[in-house]
This record gives C-alpha cells, sequence and structure tokens, in this order.
C-alpha cells in the first residue's frame, strides 16, 4: 500500500537533470574494458586513458530525465503504473526485480551523441584502442547520469527513509526489448534527447533506461537480490 507521504514524491511530469557533476570514474572505465579488479595496466595504456577519458569527458554531455509513478498494481510477471496520460504495463521479471515498489522510477539517462561520434572517428582511422576508451567513457558517463537521477530521488526521499531497488532495464533479465516503448510512452516526447529506433535501440548508442522501485528502506534491504536468486552464474552482470 502506498503511503500518504510517499504519495507527495509522485512527479508524473518528467523531471530532467542536464548535467553531471562527477568527474569520470577511471575504474569503471577499466571495468567497461574488460580490465581485471585490482589489474594496474602498463604505462603505455595508462598514458592513453588519460589522454583520451579527457577528451571524452570533455565532449560528453550526460543528461537524464524521469518520473516518479504510483504503482497501481502488480504480480510476478507485470507492474501497472499511472503516468500523465493514462496507464502503464511493464511486463518481465517484477516479481524478482520490482516486487516491493510502492513508487516506480522511470527513468533514461544518456552520455549524448558526441562521444559516440569521437569513438566512430578514431575507429576509421584505426585507433582502435583509443576508440574503446571513448566507447568506455561513454558507457561510464550513462551510468553517472542514472546514478545522479538515483541521488536526486534519494534526497528528496530521505524525511521518508525510502530507498531504491536495482534498476531493471528492457532487454535484460526476462524483460522484452519491445518494453522500451511503454517506457517512453510516459515520457510524452521530453526524453533528454534520447530517441527509439523501430527496433528499440536507443539513439544515442551510449545510453540507458529502466525501472527503479521504490519502497521503505527496511523492505528493500530485507529483499533478496535477483542476481542471488539468478542460474546465470556466468553473467557479467551479476549485481
Ligand atoms: S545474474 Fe545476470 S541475468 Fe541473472 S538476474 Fe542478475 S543481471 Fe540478470
Amino acid at each position: 500500500m502506498k503511503t500518504a507521504t510517499s504519495a507527495q514524491f509522485i512527479q508524473l511530469q518528467p523531471q530532467l537533470i542536464d548535467a553531471v557533476a562527477e568527474p569520470v570514474d577511471e575504474g569503471e572505465v577499466l571495468r567497461y574494458l574488460g580490465y581485471p579488479i585490482g589489474r594496474t595496466p602498463n604505462a603505455r595504456i595508462q598514458e592513453m586513458l588519460r589522454l583520451w577519458i579527457a577528451e571524452a569527458q570533455q565532449r560528453s554531455r550526460p543528461q537524464a530525465a524521469f518520473v516518479i509513478l504510483p504503482v497501481l498494481e502488480k504480480g510476478n510477471n507485470r507492474i501497472r503504473a499511472q503516468f500523465a496520460g493514462g496507464e502503464v504495463e511493464f511486463k518481465g521479471a517484477i516479481g524478482q526485480f520490482l516486487s516491493v515498489s510502492e513508487l516506480l522510477i522511470v527513468f533514461v539517462a544518456t552520455a549524448g551523441p558526441n562521444v559516440e561520434t569521437l569513438a566512430s572517428e578514431l575507429m576509421a582511422s584505426g585507433e582502435e584502442l583509443a576508440a574503446m576508451i571513448v566507447n568506455a567513457v561513454g558507457a561510464e558517463r550513462a551510468e553517472a547520469a542514472e546514478a545522479a537521477v538515483i541521488q536526486r530521488v534519494h534526497d528528496q526521499l530521505r524525511t521518508i527513509d525510502y530507498a531504491p531497488t536495482l534498476p531493471y532495464s528492457p532487454g535484460y533479465c526476462g524483460m522484452a526489448i519491445t518494453e522500451q516503448q511503454k517506457l517512453f510512452q510516459v515520457f510524452e516526447g521530453r526524453t533528454a534527447g534520447v530517441t527509439l529506433t523501430p527496433s528499440c535501440l536507443m539513439q544515442p548508442i551510449k545510453s540507458v533506461s529502466g525501472l527503479i522501485g521504490l519502497a521503505p528502506a527496511e523492505v528493500v534491504e530485507a529483499d533478496i537480490s535477483p542476481c542471488d536468486r539468478c542460474e546465470h552464474r556466468n553473467c557479467n552482470m551479476r549485481r
């Protein structure tokens, strides 16, 4: 049941985050590049990282849009929420990821288009490692914009001690990529510059979208991570 206090945090109209203050996290860039945790790149790679992280950070424009919707109904495989234009029902492994949710953050976050343009130019000129670093920075910047959404909402909900669940995105862990169409529908066009192709891929490519539940912190903490119940032992997205 949604409490009276949580209801005041419902935001049906899209909220925009148009900048991310946090600098690029080099450890995350290395993770996207596939470096094992704790392994230090050699001096040549470190110099390339320094150069191309700085350039990609300067070209990136991390942004995000989000809404906070009231959950109307949920089951093992679906969650229904209200948005400004009516009702939306997402399908997927809801029972694993969002079963405790009283409110639902729907977000889209992006690194902006210029990072992947730079990566393409580098790739075309044969600078493959530089292109990989720039692409990794793009992924990190999109995730940083998503983190900024969670931080903004966390700050807003501090007074009622609500916490976010893990994010759950179309195309992952049992949610069809076509759920993107519903996800984008709730923004009514205000998606921080991100668009969907007919095959439901996001443009710019370095973008992330998804659902995050909100519930009392003690309920979220007591909930078992969906990854702990999952049989995909070699999944590199395990959290
Ligand atoms: S282990 Fe991987 S596939 Fe399984 S729930 Fe976690 S992220 Fe999804």
